[in-house]
């Protein structure tokens, strides 16, 4: 076996996570000695193949659907934000503990406000989705401190819970944060977040355009040919659109940085897979 430190990402399915590749370049990059592999785990044996990584000498993982919560319910130590987000894309392990962190929030926000150079603060966002990335985006998106923050979801009671679970952050931060629908989310967005997976389904959009303020900032997480409905949408209603890539790529950097202790340089990294995808 390598001597090299191992990480891997864990998901069902995982053939098509491009997580080896970003943290490979920024090993390279920063001249970290790691091996990153791809680990598929069944739907009912996530924490079996978890254990084996961890026996075998395993540093780090990340996590993607469908184990982000019960990779946050096996950690023996959770950062504020996992707590908050209920969900976990990060795992270190340390010794007996395995800590669980969300990185998802801060990569958007990162994308946001440096990649995008779109400053959140005073604006009014609508955050479409409260499943799992919904959720681990609201607590960082609130600490950005917009003006207000509007949550709407398929399934309405889940804003609803996500929303009451982030209320005193959201107090703390001075952010106007509530509820509303899909059907009628509000009009006039400056920034418009589509975390919900309706771009798996080749929808265009789950809102309306007039959620769409003029010259809006439309991110929507999903990113490669799917998200393309979306991004044509945002450009016919007069917004900026943007893919996930660009908040994939800053989540792995937090991760990358928690685990290494370097924080790498993430502009080559993204321009590198935007020429790869055309
Ligand atoms: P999830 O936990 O399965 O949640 C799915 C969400 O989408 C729920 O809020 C669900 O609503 C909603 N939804 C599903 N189909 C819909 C439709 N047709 N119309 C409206 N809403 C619909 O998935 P997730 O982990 O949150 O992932 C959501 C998206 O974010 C995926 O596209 C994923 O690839 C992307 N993502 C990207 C990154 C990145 O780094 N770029 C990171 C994480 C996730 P209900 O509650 O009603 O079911």
């Amino acid at each position: 076996m390598s001597d090299l430190d191992r990480y891997a990402v864990f998901g069902h399915p995982v053939q098509h996570s491009m997580s080896p590749q970003i943290h490979q370049a920024f090993a390279e990059q920063t001249g970290q000695r790691l091996a990153y592999s791809r680990l598929w785990a069944p739907l009912d044996g996530f924490e079996a193949v978890l254990r084996a990584f961890v026996a075998g000498g395993g540093r780090g993982a990340n996590v993607t659907v469908p184990f982000k919560f019960e990779a946050l319910r096996l950690a023996t130590r959770r950062t504020g934000r996992a707590e908050l987000a209920q969900a976990a894309n990060v795992l270190s392990f340390e010794g007996e503990e395995i800590v669980a962190d969300n990185s998802d929030g801060v990569g958007l926000v990162r994308d946001i406000e440096a990649n995008a150079g779109c400053a959140l603060g005073g604006r009014r966002v609508l955050l479409v989705g409260a499943g799992g990335a919904g959720a681990g985006v609201l607590g960082p998106l609130l600490q950005a401190a917009p003006a207000e923050l509007v949550v709407v979801n398929r399934t309405e009671e889940r804003a609803q819970d996500l929303v009451l679970r982030h209320v005193e952050l959201a107090q703390a931060c001075g952010v106007r944060l509530h509820t509303a629908t899909l059907h009628a989310p509000g009009e006039g967005f400056d920034v418009v977040i589509n975390a919900s997976a309706s771009s798996l389904e080749g929808a265009a959009s789950p809102v309306p355009a007039s959620a769409l303020g003029s010259g809006a900032l439309a991110v929507d997480l999903m990113y490669g040919p799917k998200a393309q409905p979306f991004m044509d949408w945002a450009r016919l209603h007069g917004a900026q659109p943007r893919d996930g890539l660009g908040m994939l790529v800053e989540q792995a950097a937090e991760a990358f940085a928690a685990w290494r202790g370097v924080r790498p340089d993430t502009a080559p990294v993204l321009a590198a897979l935007r020429a790869l995808k055309g």
